[in-house]
């Protein structure tokens, strides 16, 4: 019987972590936000899953007003706000020209 050698399949491809992906995204930031929240809205939604539900946690709660800070500038365009929360967020796309920018597509 002979002995088999298994061969091993090395990836050449860096593993890299989410935030070394993240630092792939270019962005160029504008003055202006092009994300909306109505304040009410979001005080009325009794989970706030847009606090969860952003990848880039764009969505905080202030502790004393309640209100929901947008950190738009952190925004990687997912839309996944739109899909969830569309009661009371209005995203649009940023202006031509203003956003981010992928590496690989
Ligand atoms: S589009 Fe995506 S990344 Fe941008 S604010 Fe909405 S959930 Fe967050």
């Amino acid at each position: 019987m002979s002995e088999q050698k298994e061969e091993s399949i090395v990836s050449e491809t860096p593993v890299l972590s989410l935030d070394d992906k993240l630092g792939l995204v270019k962005r160029k930031i504008d003055k202006t936000s092009h994300i909306e929240v109505d304040q009410e809205g979001f005080k009325n939604c009794p989970d706030r899953p847009i606090l969860f539900i952003c990848p880039s946690n764009v969505y905080e709660e202030h502790p004393e007003t309640g209100e929901c800070i947008v950190n738009f500038e952190n925004c990687l365009e997912c839309g996944s706000c739109q899909i969830v929360c569309r009661d009371y967020v209005e995203w649009k796309n940023p202006q031509g020209g203003f956003g981010v920018s992928y590496a690989f597509g």
